[in-house]
C-alpha cells in the first residue's frame, strides 16, 4: 500500500479539487475514511486468514465493487437529507466509490506484496498495473520508521503528492477564474 498519510493527502487534495464549496464538515472525515478504509482487512493476517484469501489483505475489501459498497453506505448514512438521485445525491455517490476504489488502485501501482482483487468478488485475480513506480509501504510501525519507510514517502511523494497537488491548483484556478469571468 502507499502509506495511510497518503492514501489520506490523496483524499483531501480530491475533495479540495472536486467538491462543491458548501460540502458540510463530516463530509472532510469521510473522505479520510473511505480512502484508508480497505487497508483495515490487515486484521485479516492476526485471524490467521492467509494474504491470498478472498478476504485477505488487497482482497475483497480493495476491490472497486467495495467502493461502490461503501459509497452507498456514505451516502444513505451521512448524507440523507440530499435529495436521492438529485445532482448532489451522484456526485456524493460517485466521489465517494471513486474515492474508495483509488485505493486498491493506487496499490496496485506497488512494487510488492501480493497484487489487488479490484474485480472481486466476480473476479479473485490478485492484479497489478504493468508499471509500479510506488514503493509499497511496510506495514508494521518500527519497520516504517525506517529507511524503508522514508524511501517509500518519498516515491509517493513524486508519484501521488506532485500529480495532487497541481490537480488542485488547477482545478482552484480554473475556479478563480470561472469567477472572475
Ligand atoms: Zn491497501
Amino acid at each position: 500500500m502507499p502509506t495511510v498519510i497518503t492514501h489520506s493527502a490523496f483524499a483531501l487534495a480530491a475533495g479540495k479539487a472536486f467538491s462543491p464549496e458548501d460540502v458540510p464538515k463530516h463530509f472532510w472525515l469521510l473522505s479520510l475514511f473511505c480512502s484508508v478504509i480497505p487497508d483495515a482487512d490487515v486484521v485479516a493476517f492476526s485471524f490467521g486468514i492467509p494474504y491470498g484469501h478472498f478476504f485477505g489483505h488487497r482482497g475483497f475489501f480493495h476491490s472497486v465493487f467495495l467502493g461502490l459498497l461503501l459509497g452507498m453506505f456514505v451516502v444513505s448514512v451521512f448524507f440523507r437529507t440530499t435529495k436521492i438521485f438529485s445532482k448532489r445525491w451522484w456526485f456524493y455517490l460517485v466521489y465517494f466509490l471513486l474515492l474508495a476504489a483509488s485505493h486498491g488502485i493506487f496499490d496496485a501501482f506497488t512494487n510488492g506484496g501480493l497484487g489487488i482483487a479490484l474485480l472481486s468478488p466476480f473476479d479473485d485475480t490478485r492484479y497489478f498495473f504493468p508499471l509500479r513506480p510506488i514503493l509499497v509501504s511496510p506495514i508494521g510501525i518500527t519497520q516504517f520508521i525506517s529507511r524503508w519507510g522514508l524511501m517509500t514517502l518519498k516515491s509517493e511523494l513524486l508519484w501521488i503528492w506532485v500529480p495532487s497537488l497541481i490537480v488542485v491548483v488547477v482545478s482552484r484556478l480554473r475556479h478563480y477564474n470561472y469567477r472572475k469571468g
